[in-house]
């Protein structure tokens, strides 16, 4: 996922990667703990040009991973394509990373600017950092997954279970028998 930056004209070049998930060392982390799983290896296309040490980098990224939906633990398949446009700039190599003051830095990385060093540009952190980033916040099977029963852990979208789910066991429980036992005498 390397792209020499001597290759890159100002009309720009276009590269395809399809890399297995293996490669990725943080993807690889979360299938092996079972977090996810990978239905598809990650391609990437990306369209990259270059005035003078400026390179401008626009990607497209797909994949498909299988996760378990937030609600129903079931694991549903999703499907991820990330867009993104970098901005890489030639780092002196004369400036030291830390003595740059912070703040700086993260401008520069909120808008888009990735600095680089000598004659590469590797994109292999860009497309893990962008799958990651793709992944759904609350992951749902469905808009409208019924999730699991509290009480006795039936999944409600399959058939809906006998448990009255409106009264709660504890406290509120025992204020709504309160309520009840001083309603005649009242
Ligand atoms: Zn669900
Ligand atoms: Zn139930």
């Amino acid at each position: 996922m390397e792209i020499l930056i001597e290759q890159i004209t100002e009309e720009g070049l276009v590269f395809e990667f399809e890399k297995s998930v293996e490669t990725f060392p943080v993807l690889a982390e979360m299938v092996a703990s079972s977090e996810c799983n990978f239905a598809a290896p990650i391609r990437t296309i990306v369209r990259v040009l270059r005035i003078g040490d400026m390179v401008e980098i626009d990607g497209d990224i797909e994949t498909s991973v299988r996760l378990p939906c937030s609600r129903c633990l079931r694991p549903f398949e999703t499907y991820l394509k990330p867009h993104f446009t970098l901005t890489y700039m030639r780092r002196a190599t004369d400036i030291i990373e830390d003595t740059e003051p912070k703040e700086v830095e993260l401008s520069a990385e909120d808008m888009g600017i990735v600095y680089f060093q000598g004659e590469k540009i590797n994109l292999k952190d860009t497309i893990q950092e962008q799958v990651i980033m793709e992944f759904p916040l609350r992951a749902l099977c469905k808009q409208d997954c019924k999730g699991l029963c509290p009480r006795c852990g039936a999944d409600l979208n399959e058939d809906p279970c006998d448990c009255d789910r409106r009264s709660w066991p504890g406290k509120f429980a025992v204020l709504k028998n309160l309520k009840l036992e001083k309603s005649p005498s009242d």
